[in-house]
């Protein structure tokens, strides 16, 4: 019908490279890397082979070239990348608890993130889309917002599909308007791809069961929940649960798993696989990027994920 698109935040992020330290003194640090849950997920899609498209803003400087340049490369459709002279491109500061939790400083709804919109570019893109992923994290860009909800129902009433990846960082949470966006999308969701809380927090219930039938009582077609090193389970009105064990890999940086494994299994389920080969290769493409440093680096083709599938074992 048409390709992926999804809309958001591309920044840099750059990492401490030692566990435990905060920002309150020097420490080494690593990066740029390429990033933004938005990029980093249309970057896997396409790299599958999947049609994909990003409505997106950086600034006029290395940060966004840096960025705008991988995806082209890997065969993103870029032409509705707005690049501003005013604004710079965004970026995230991130460090790692001992427990394994990540603290992040964020600069993006400052940046040129913050400026995302309605370009002409933009609502081409959307008048050719088939499918629309939605982050939760772009919704708290009130820009992005109004794009998404623009595409979704643009691409709805043309008879294509929408993801939700709730994603809702606290840190982003600055206003109401995204609570009700997240609703609002959420009410018309086909895929829900929630990772641990997330789950409780879209359906407003704390026991797992309910909460999924619930959510596909609500007219959500298919649910796949995250569980990081747990892997993730399937769930679909009417159909049997589907449990997946994660691939037992040693984790290098579990930023941009979610994304990687949400963009690998719409991307087989739009090129009409059943859900159980699709989630075998959602747990896949999550377990390869964690291996490696930096949130789009371990992104997969089909086939690496198939070699990666043949060749791993599983927890
Ligand atoms: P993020 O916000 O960092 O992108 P998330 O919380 O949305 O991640 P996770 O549950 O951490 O998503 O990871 C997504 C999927 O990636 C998991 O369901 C699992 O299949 C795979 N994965 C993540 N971490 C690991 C790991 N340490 N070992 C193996 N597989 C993993």
């Amino acid at each position: 019908l048409g390709p992926t698109i999804t809309v958001g935040e591309i920044l840099v992020e750059i990492m401490a490279t030692t566990v435990g330290a905060g920002f309150l003194e020097p420490q080494s640090l690593t990066g740029p890397y390429p990033s933004g849950a938005p990029a980093i997920f249309i970057d896997q899609v396409a790299r599958m082979g999947g049609a994909a498209g990003i409505i997106a803003a950086v600034g006029n400087d290395d940060f966004g070239r840096l960025n705008v340049d991988r995806l082209r490369q890997d065969g993103v459709d870029v032409s509705a990348i707005a690049i501003h002279e005013d604004w710079p491109t965004g970026s995230a500061f991130v460090r790692y608890r001992p427990n394994g939790a990540r603290d992040f400083v964020f600069n993006i709804a400052r940046s040129a993130a913050g400026q995302v919109g309605l370009t002409s570019a933009a609502e081409a893109l959307v008048r050719r889309a088939g499918h629309v992923h939605v982050m939760g994290t772009a919704l708290t860009i009130p820009g992005a917002r109004e794009v998404i909800l623009y595409a979704v129902e643009t691409v709805q009433a043309r008879g294509g599909s929408v993801s939700l990846d709730p994603n809702l960082r606290k840190e982003l949470l600055t206003d109401d308007g995204a609570l009700d966006s997240f609703n609002q999308v959420l009410a018309t969701a086909d895929l829900l791809l929630p990772s641990g809380e997330e789950l409780f927090t879209a359906a407003g219930s704390t026991d797992e069961t309910a909460a999924v039938a619930k959510l596909l009582e609500s007219g959500i077609g298919e649910i796949v929940l995250k569980r990081g090193e747990q892997g993730a389970s399937f769930f679909g009105l009417g159909l049997p649960r589907i449990d997946c064990a994660a691939f037992a890999v040693d984790e290098v940086d579990p930023t941009g798993a979610g994304d990687c494994f949400g963009a690998a299994y719409l991307t087989c389920r739009r090129k009409g696989m059943e859900p159980d080969a699709a989630l075998l290769h959602a747990n896949a493409a999550g377990a390869r990027n964690v291996t490696r440093l930096g949130p789009m680096e371990g992104v997969s083709t089909l086939a690496e994920l198939a070699a990666f599938i043949a060749a791993t074992p599983r927890r």
